[in-house]
């Protein structure tokens, strides 16, 4: 199956060509005929499925018909969940609508909205938005949205996740009810299928990899370690497997900012995402790590998530995300267009609940390698492989009882450890990270 035979027209035939797009991918051949047609969109697909030329594509050939935009109108909207997923988007719209005359715009929080309000009044074919910064604008009458004939939702659920449901369905009253709705996210919950449900009018079902499931293209595993002993794990494993570029995973920005001025500090090209970065500078350091001209690049959860990087071979979660779902979209990073990657999390024994709660959803035993001289002395404790903590035959009672509330009673902290010591540290730390609701302390 070649792009030609899905209805492409040349200008977007030559653009892909550029790009060296051969075939499409399996969400492609689903998706651009159904848009092109013009049905809705119901798509199940995670980042690294080439979900967005899916969309893209088809939209911009429709949109390359048609009336242009009026002042202040757009045509199509995207509505994206963070700052640098819409600036990635409208870049790929960019790149395939090149030789269309055809305008995008990408529009977002966290900068000024000045030179925001001065460029649509020109005026926008295809507007790429976070939700937030959509609506201001709209407020202050710098967009219309009478004009709006295509509406796509790129990680929807990620939408809903950062708390953006108010403001889609304010988004969604004030669009035209004649429209063309297309819906990605990478999971569905309930909430999802209801959206969909009242929003899409008889939408074609895409469902591209198992829900919840994992890429088989990356080789994923767990390397056990003391929590004050990750920084020097990551140094060692960096330097005797001759890493080249990596994507850390961070859970806090303050953690972020520490492991960068560790690595800074031994001389290592590494740079930041997180939400406390002002947006040039997040921007900055993606375009610098993207050219080669970083090797790691550290981020938080929030905002590294749908950041198109290609051909990464290693992702390290330096620390295990709070929500399981956000492994997924981690390693995702890497193992991309059938590439082999590789997705190492350091992991220290306060973490095993998160790491049973990632074995649950993905469905698989991670394996362990202890990295020599790394051993450590809390040790992680086994899980079930279903996703659960082995239970410990008895319970040495240890002074003070078990101190953190939010541990299973049958958890034992670490296999063989010394009770005490161990015991304290992991309920103090299993606290901090896991008796937040989920996205409390997220990068953003
Ligand atoms: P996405 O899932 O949209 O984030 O896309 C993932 C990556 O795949 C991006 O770097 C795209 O440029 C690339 N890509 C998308 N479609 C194709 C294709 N048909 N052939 C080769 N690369 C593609």
């Amino acid at each position: 199956m070649t792009f030609a035979s899905l209805g492409l027209a040349a200008p977007l035939l030559q653009a892909l060509e550029t790009l060296g797009y051969k075939t499409p991918t399996p969400i492609q051949l689903q998706a651009i005929p159904a848009v092109l047609a013009g049905r809705d969109l119901m798509a199940a697909a995670q980042t690294g499925t080439g979900k967005t030329a899916g969309f893209a594509l088809p939209v911009l050939q429709r949109l390359s018909e048609g009336e242009k935009a009026a002042s202040n109108s757009i045509r199509a909207l995207v509505l994206v969940p963070t700052r640098e997923l819409a600036e990635q988007v409208q870049a790929s719209f960019r790149q395939y609508g090149e030789h269309l005359p055809v305008s995008t715009y990408a529009t977002y929080g966290g900068v000024s909205i000045n030179p925001q309000m001065m460029r649509l009044r020109r005026g926008v074919d295809i507007l790429v938005a976070t939700p937030g910064r959509l609506l201001d604008l709209f407020r202050q009458n710098a967009i219309k949205f009478k004009q709006v004939e295509t509406l796509i939702l790129d990680e929807a659920d990620r939408m809903l996740d950062l708390g953006f449901a108010q403001e889609l369905a304010t988004v969604f009253a004030a669009l035209p009810k004649q429209r063309q709705t297309l819906l990605f996210s990478a999971t569905f919950s309930d909430e999802i299928r209801s959206m969909a449900k009242a929003r899409l009018h008889d939408p074609l079902s895409i469902e591209i990899s198992p829900r919840n499931s994992t890429v088989k293209a990356i080789k994923q595993w767990v390397v056990p370690v003391d929590k004050k002993r990750k920084p020097e794990l990551f140094l060692k494993m960096l330097k005797d497997r001759r890493w080249g570029q990596v994507l850390v995973f961070v859970k806090t920005r303050k953690g972020v900012d520490e492991l960068v001025s560790q690595l800074l500090a031994k001389k290592i090209k590494a740079d930041a995402i997180h939400g406390d970065k002002p947006q040039p500078a997040r921007l900055r350091a993606l375009e610098s790590f993207k050219a080669g001209e970083i090797q790691i690049l550290v981020a938080t959860d929030v905002a590294a998530r749908g950041l198109d990087i290609d051909d990464l071979p290693q992702v390290v979660n330096f620390d295990l995300p709070i929500v399981a779902e956000d492994y997924i979209h981690r390693i995702g990073r890497t193992g991309r267009a059938g590439a082999t990657g590789e997705a190492i999390s350091l992991v220290c024994a306060d973490e095993a609940p998160l790491l049973a709660a990632i074995e649950t959803l993905t469905k698989q035993t991670l394996s362990r390698d202890e990295e020599p001289g790394f051993e450590p002395d809390h040790r992680v404790p086994m899980t079930n492989g279903a996703g659960q903590l082995v239970k410990k035959p008895k319970k040495p009672k240890v002074p003070g009882g078990r101190a953190a509330k939010n541990l299973p009673s049958n958890w034992e902290g670490f296999d063989g450890a010394p009770a005490k010591p161990a015991r304290r540290s992991a309920a103090k730390a299993t606290n901090s990270a896991g008796g937040k609701a989920p996205g409390t302390s997220r990068g953003r």
